[in-house]
């Protein structure tokens, strides 16, 4: 299979660096070209984010002398993976799309545009169905926000089982899910903030369209109802989220471990380089999943379940883990461009 050329827009940022990481020896994807703002333009890539590479793991050896270029288009490339801030990624990612190139996003910007699937490759390949209507040359996907990846895998695997009608949902959400600087020290050590500007509208919308149907005016919501409380806690990497269903059928805590240990999505089927070999793991041990321990669990990229177990307000109960800049962002663009490359749509 010959190697589609990809750019990264905003590759010296938090979510950048992960893409960085994760396409060293792509099978499928070679990184042509780098972009970021004015301020790492001109720069190699070692120089531009010199100081502030925060991964545990060395910059690349492909990466280092590459130069950075402005998110313009003329980028020597086919598709651009985007980890733009979000106040900039709106029009810099239409202008690529419109110069032809494909824009697999990790911003906001798009999410809610009527022809653009919010995909998470799992849950909902048959939304890519609407970048046929897309008019422009190229054509835009984007992820989801970060606290919603998970428990989304755990919604479908229910609501294909059993029905899913409401949930409660209660994120601990890690520090590198702010970019980089972030909150400051001070603002987070030793503390929870209970404030996360914009993520509990996120988390309660955005699954919604994913869990959503392809109908021929575009996606018509699943009829689910999200309450989200969003927190900051001091956690490095790892959004831990605790959820509480309600189902429209009956079901026990067996049957619903059962169900979410065998979910198996399209990446699985085709066995796609990121996919991992199992979406959701459950864990039996009553502490856990935890950040420390269950963080890469399928080379980050599989949702850790435990603590599964019946809810006096609701029906029953778990905790998620899912890593936040794996498979909450740059892991999930890359699930994701993997399955259209797949399905011949690059
Ligand atoms: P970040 O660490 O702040 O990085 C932002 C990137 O955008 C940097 O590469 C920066 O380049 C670039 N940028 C800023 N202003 C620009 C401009 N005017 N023109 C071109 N490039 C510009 O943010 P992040 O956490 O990686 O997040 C990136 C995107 O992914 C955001 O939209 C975020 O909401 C989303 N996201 C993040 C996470 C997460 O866990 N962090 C998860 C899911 C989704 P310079 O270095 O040159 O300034």
């Amino acid at each position: 299979m010959r190697k589609t050329s990809v750019g990264i827009l905003g590759a010296t940022g938090t979510v950048g660096q992960r893409f960085i990481q994760l396409m060293e020896g792509h099978p499928w994807f070679k990184v042509t070209a780098l972009g970021a703002s004015e301020r790492s333009a001109g720069k190699s890539y070692k120089e531009a984010v010199a100081g502030r590479w925060k991964l545990s793991a060395d910059i690349p050896e492909y990466a280092r002398d590459m130069q950075v270029e402005e998110c313009k288009s003329g980028m020597d490339c086919d598709l651009v993976f985007g980890a733009l801030d979000s106040s900039v990624a709106g029009p810099i990612e239409t202008e690529f799309a419109e110069e032809g190139y494909f824009v697999v996003s990790n911003s906001k910007n798009h999410r809610f545009d009527k022809n653009v699937p919010l995909m998470s490759a799992e849950v909902n390949p048959e939304h890519l169905a609407l970048l046929e209507r897309q008019k422009t040359r190229g054509k835009i996907i984007t992820n989801s926000n970060c606290t919603i990846m998970g428990i989304t895998i755990t919604f479908k695997a229910l609501m294909d089982a059993f029905g899913l009608e409401q949930a409660a949902v209660f994120s601990m959400q890690a520090i590198s899910g702010a970019g980089y600087p972030g909150i400051p020290s001070l603002d987070i050590l030793g503390n929870v903030v209970p404030f996360i500007s914009g993520e509990e509208e996120k988390t309660e919308t955005e699954p919604l369209k994913i869990l959503g149907k392809l109908t021929e005016n575009g996606i018509e919501n699943a009829d689910i109802k999200i309450t989200a409380h969003c927190n900051r806690v001091p956690v490095t990497d790892g959004h831990t989220v605790c959820v509480s269903v309600k189902l429209r059928d009956e079901a026990t805590v067996e049957e619903i471990t059962r169900t979410m240990s065998r979910f198996k999505g399209e990446p699985q089927k085709l066995n796609l380089p990121s996919a991992p070999k199992k979406a959701i793991v459950v864990r039996k041990e009553p502490d856990r999943p935890q950040a420390r321990l269950d963080l890469m669990t399928g080379r980050g990229m599989t949702t850790t379940v435990g603590r599964i177990r019946e809810d006096n307000l609701l029906d029953f109960k778990y905790a998620t883990l899912s890593h936040n800049t794996m498979r909450g962002a740059a892991g999930a663009a890359l699930l994701n461009a993997e399955l259209i490359k797949a399905k011949g749509l690059i």
